[in-house]
């Protein structure tokens, strides 16, 4: 690897794991008899939207029991003294990176933490329940939504995603599976650019075989440790 200066970090559920959010694999990926990728798309809102917004209510309700790891610890050590660029694109709707004191996040996926109005299409802070129908804060209509990206929907932010990545010398991937696009392409993007990649994860996943380095092991350990390598450099 030449010298790295600009770096792109992807990160999925599985570095919020050992802070005790469930990754959707786990648990065979089930919710109430619901296999996950069926709660979390618009067709199901649109069918069952109780459904859909008790599932959101209560990992909305979960995430803020829940504290940063080390992993996202160490992230947040990064962005403070990485004088470079930097950028942790994550797939998680949890806000432990910002906890954790991390400034440069992008939500590809959106945020738990938000409410979406689909009638005046702005954006609140949100911290209850959505199951009630409260109404928007800014026009009042009783059409809020998790500011979640679900299965069919377009990621947020792809065009800054995409500008980082071609600008960076350094790809890497944290604790996902390689399964949901387009997030899972971004190591080919990567790859395409001749960029250097390196995946951090609990076990190989089905994306292992487009990076130049994988390490195994959980990410409280492995992140901490690539991290003080980095900034060792
Ligand atoms: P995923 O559930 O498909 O995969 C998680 C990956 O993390 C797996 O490859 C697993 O081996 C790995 N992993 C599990 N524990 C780990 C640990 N301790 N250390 C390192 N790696 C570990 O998750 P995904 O790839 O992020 O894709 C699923 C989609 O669901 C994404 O959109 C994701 O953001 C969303 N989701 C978000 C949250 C959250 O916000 N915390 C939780 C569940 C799902």
């Amino acid at each position: 690897m030449g010298t790295v200066r600009n770096i792109v970090i992807l990160t999925g559920a599985g570095i919020s794991a050992e802070s005790g959010i469930d990754t959707f694999r786990s648990a065979g990926g089930l919710w109430e008899q619901h296999r996950v990728e069926d709660v979390a798309t618009p067709e199901a809102f649109a069918r069952d939207p109780e459904l859909v917004l008790r599932f959101y209510d209560m990992r909305r309700a979960a995430i803020q029991e829940k504290l940063p790891n080390p992993a996202h610890f160490a992230l947040a050590e990064l962005d403070a003294k990485w004088k470079g660029g930097l950028l942790i694109v994550t797939q998680n709707v949890d806000d432990l990176h910002t906890r954790a004191g991390a400034r440069r996040v992008l939500h590809m996926h959106g945020e738990h933490l938000k409410a979406w109005c689909t009638s005046c299409d702005v954006r609140s802070h949100w911290r209850g329940p959505l199951i009630e129908r409260p109404p928007c804060p800014v026009c009042q209509a009783r059409t809020l939504r998790p500011d979640v990206v679900w299965f069919g929907e377009i990621p947020y932010r792809m065009g800054e995603i995409y500008a980082a990545l071609r600008e960076a010398d350094l790809f890497v991937s944290i604790g996902t599976s390689g399964a949901v696009y387009p997030a899972a392409g971004l190591v080919r993007n990567a790859r395409d650019l001749g960029i250097a990649t390196l995946e951090l994860n609990l076990e190989r996943s089905q994306g292992s075989d487009w990076f130049h380095e994988s390490r195994q092991g959980p990410a409280s350990a492995l992140v901490p440790q690539w991290v003080e390598e980095i900034l060792a450099k």
